[in-house]
């Protein structure tokens, strides 16, 4: 089966600011492991070959609004360009706060058109409720320039705020840009009803499943649940893509495992007892490879 990771990536210590760096340090304390400082795209690689993931979806975060980065806006869009490029398998997303006004939008152009990236990535708890109308040229600019936006849902690092995490303030937006394709990354935990709820009711909305090996490896009963109410809904199979957040959730789950874990998934008899239904491998493939493929590499059903 064909593999394509909607949702991953790359940093070093070069390019992420100092209360990054500490964030790191405060949630690898949490959970007993070492802390990642650095994360470049070899070894992105090299976890790709060895899970035989074939293409990846990197997503800088644009933190430069509340925090002093070492690269301006444009050193971190070309930094990101510069290491996808000459790779057809491995893409990248522009990282940009729209709270960047006009600067943010020309920066959002010239990042697809001129630096081949090909999404916006946004980080509504860097403190920023992404439906406010001042916002709202960025999503037409998206729709015009014919790219998906994907964005963080639900908890955060430690000097972010999960209030803006909300999946019900991508709603309005997805009803007013009826074009846009919106992605609700790791299915808004912990509002999963309401991630599943948004991507149900609007045809332009899917959820991301990155993020949930920290479920899989200790109550795997949260994912088949949760996969279970998607299929209930119909976001499964066509509005779900699968994907990691590599490497942030290696700790729970290696990238292999994870595949492996979503690509076998069964829905449990305890759930079938309750009335949900069972999903097909054929459905499984949609996920993990099918929908990304056409979402983010342009390819024909
Ligand atoms: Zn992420």
């Amino acid at each position: 089966m064909r593999v394509i990771d909607a949702h991953v990536h790359t940093w070093t210590r070069d390019i992420i600011s100092k209360k990054d760096l500490e964030a790191r340090r405060i949630a690898a304390e949490r959970e007993g492991t070492e802390p990642q400082f650095d994360s470049p795209i070899e070894n992105l690689r090299v976890a790709m070959d060895k899970a035989s993931i074939e293409k990846a979806v990197i997503l800088p975060i644009d933190s430069g609004l509340n925090q002093d980065m070492p690269l301006s806006l444009k050193e971190k869009t070309d930094w990101h360009a510069n290491e996808v490029s000459g790779d057809s398998n491995i893409i990248t997303f522009v990282g940009l706060d729209p709270r960047r006004g006009d600067e943010g939008l020309a920066e959002l152009e010239r990042a697809v058109t001129e630096k081949g990236c090909r999404g916006w990535k946004m980080y509504p708890p860097n403190g920023f409720y992404p439906d406010e109308m001042e916002f709202y040229p960025y999503y037409e600019l998206c729709t015009n320039l014919e790219i998906p936006i994907m964005v963080h849902t639900g908890f955060t690092s430690r000097f972010k705020h999960i209030k803006y995490g909300q999946p019900i303030y991508l709603d309005k937006v997805a009803a007013d840009f009826p074009k846009l394709r919106i992605v609700i990354a790791h299915v808004g935990v912990p509002w999963v009803d309401e991630a599943i709820t948004v991507a149900a009711k609007n045809p332009n909305v899917l959820v991301d499943v990155s993020g949930w090996q920290a479920f899989a490896s200790r109550m795997p009963h949260r994912v088949y649940k949760m996969v279970a109410d998607a299929k209930l809904m119909r976001v499964f199979p066509n509005k779900m893509l699968w994907g990691s957040d590599f490497p942030l959730f290696e700790y729970a789950m290696p990238l292999e495992q994870w595949l492996g874990f979503f690509a076998n998934l069964k829905i449990p008899k305890s759930l079938l007892d309750m009335g949900y239904s069972q999903v097909t491998k054929d459905e499984i493939e949609v996920v993990m490879w099918k929908n990304a493929a056409l979402l983010f590499f342009g390819e024909k059903p």
